[in-house]
């Protein structure tokens, strides 16, 4: 058991209704965040190509090629499940699996006979390398493969020609945010920065939804019930012709901010398009997406319709809110009194869980992100009660310290945080993309109730040998 924190990491730790930061006399009001870890610490951050790739990898009729060691390649749609309506392109996984021999002489020459016999075998219209640690430190000119495949190949696809675009992304030349940004400018790339005419009186797009457990649906058939139009939905069950589609809506909404937030605001100064901040997760943040997106496209295109439009949102969400206020009262009985620790990707989701957890009669004790910003932590400060341990990049003997410390009773967190909770003895949801049942939107709060009951009232943690502070 770790009884103290690096001292780099104190300032990235702080006790909710304190203004000092953990471990430290010194005042810290403001949590640092959103940097590169810190030197010592095995951050639960991926790599920068991990960032990228799965930002990326639910664009399902595009190619992924990791040009690197086969290792890389390891992180597969198997591990990421988001789900498709149509290919199933983006399930394989291909490497360039880079020996010893290319590292030595250069691995250009391997990478352009990858995309040539990708093209060969499943004709994509469009490809994406991504260029992995091993690839910065050799110097392979990716840029100049890329570029050169799409000249080879322009004549495929009907006369549309090939996109091959490059994803400069070595591990190490960050952290997974800066992979997130590479992504979106990728993406960026794809469908061109030129301002495209709004035909659709009210098409929006979803930013940041993987359509994990088919999530995306859920969220896009409340809209079309609303008669709000999805175009695109970057990047969960996208494909090369919806994100070009994209180009045309006039409002984005950002379910995911760490992963999205740079392409949006892109979006906005490049192609017009604003955006806004949602969240699909529990009863208040679903309702207040659901409004906040039917306000702001009757605001933009004031009109009769558009009036009806906030009513009908207001008619859907008072009816679906009354029927899981009254779906949830058995599992408040159940639940009332237990502590949650939080420890997810974004900011965004870690305030909805904290107020999901309330809905539940539970407390929050302990919750922090992987890429939260500075204003996601100061509305996680002001919604959580005092003695809430708020922590930014944490690695795993921060985990384990508070959650002990706490008496947490259950761990909302992704694959990596797994071993830990079990470990502890305490009960554990998946929020990330493993998860297999849907916990966004109406459905999806139900769902998680049932989760979280059937994790923290199971029997088995009766038997666990609980460790002490
Ligand atoms: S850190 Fe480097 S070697 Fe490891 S998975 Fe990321 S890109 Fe590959």
């Amino acid at each position: 058991m770790v009884q103290s924190i690096l001292k780099e990491r104190e300032s990235s730790i702080i006790e909710a209704g304190s203004e000092h930061a953990v471990g430290c006399a010194v005042k810290n009001k403001d949590l640092v965040c959103n940097q590169g870890s810190a030197a010592g610490a095995v951050s639960q951050k991926a790599c920068v190509f991990c960032g990228a790739r799965v930002v990326l990898n639910p664009i399902t009729d595009a190619f992924h090629i990791i040009h690197g060691p086969i290792g890389c390649s390891s992180y597969t749609w198997d591990i990421r499940g988001s789900l498709s309506s149509g290919s199933e392109l983006y399930r394989h996984s291909f490497s360039t699996d880079m020996q010893e021999t290319d590292i030595i002489f250069g691995g250009e020459k391997k990478l352009a006979q990858a995309i040539d016999e990708a093209v060969a075998t499943y004709s994509p219209k469009l490809i994406f390398v991504y260029a992995t640690c091993i690839v910065g430190v050799i110097g392979d000119d990716v840029e100049a493969v890329c570029r050169q495949a799409e000249q080879r190949h322009v004549a495929r696809n009907g006369g549309m020609g090939l996109r091959v675009i490059p994803v400069m992304a070595p591990g190490f030349s960050g952290h997974k945010a800066i992979g997130y940004k590479l992504a979106g400018d990728a993406i960026m790339r794809f469908i061109g920065t030129k301002p495209y005419p709004r035909n659709k009186a009210h098409g929006i797009n979803i930013l940041g939804d993987f359509n994990l457990a088919g999530e995306t649906w859920i969220v896009r058939s409340y809209l079309e019930n609303l008669r709000i139009e999805v175009l695109g939905s970057l990047t969960g069950d996208s494909s090369s012709e919806s994100l070009l589609c994209a180009r045309e809506a006039r409002l984005n909404v950002v379910q995911c901010a760490g992963s999205s937030i740079n392409l949006a605001e892109k979006m906005q100064d490049i192609l017009g398009i604003p955006y806004i901040r949602v969240s699909f997760y529990g009863i208040e943040d679903t309702v207040d997406s659901i409004m906040r997106i039917a306000q702001t496209l009757a605001a933009q295109t004031p009109g009769a319709d558009m009036r009806g439009l906030v009513s009908r949102a207001e008619q859907f969400c008072l009816r679906e809110s009354k029927r899981l206020n009254d779906a949830l009262e058995p599992y408040r009985t159940r639940l009332v009194g237990n502590r949650a620790a939080i420890y997810v990707g974004g900011g965004f989701k870690a305030i909805s869980l904290i107020r999901q957890f309330r809905e539940l009669d539970m407390d929050t004790v302990m919750v922090g992100t992987q890429t939260g910003r500075p204003e996601d932590y100061e509305v996680i400060r002001a919604l959580v009660s005092p003695g809430c341990i708020v922590l930014d990049d944490a690695n795993p003997a921060e985990l384990e310290k508070f959650m002990v410390e706490k008496g947490a009773d259950i761990l909302v967190g992704g694959v990596k945080e797994r071993p830990l909770a079990y470990k502890l003895g305490v009960a554990f949801c998946d929020h990330n993309h493993e998860r297999k049942y849907p916990l966004a939107g109406f459905v999806g709060v139900e769902n998680f109730a049932q989760e979280i009951n059937r994790s923290v009232n199971s029997p088995v943690w009766r038997y666990a040998n609980k460790r002490q502070s």
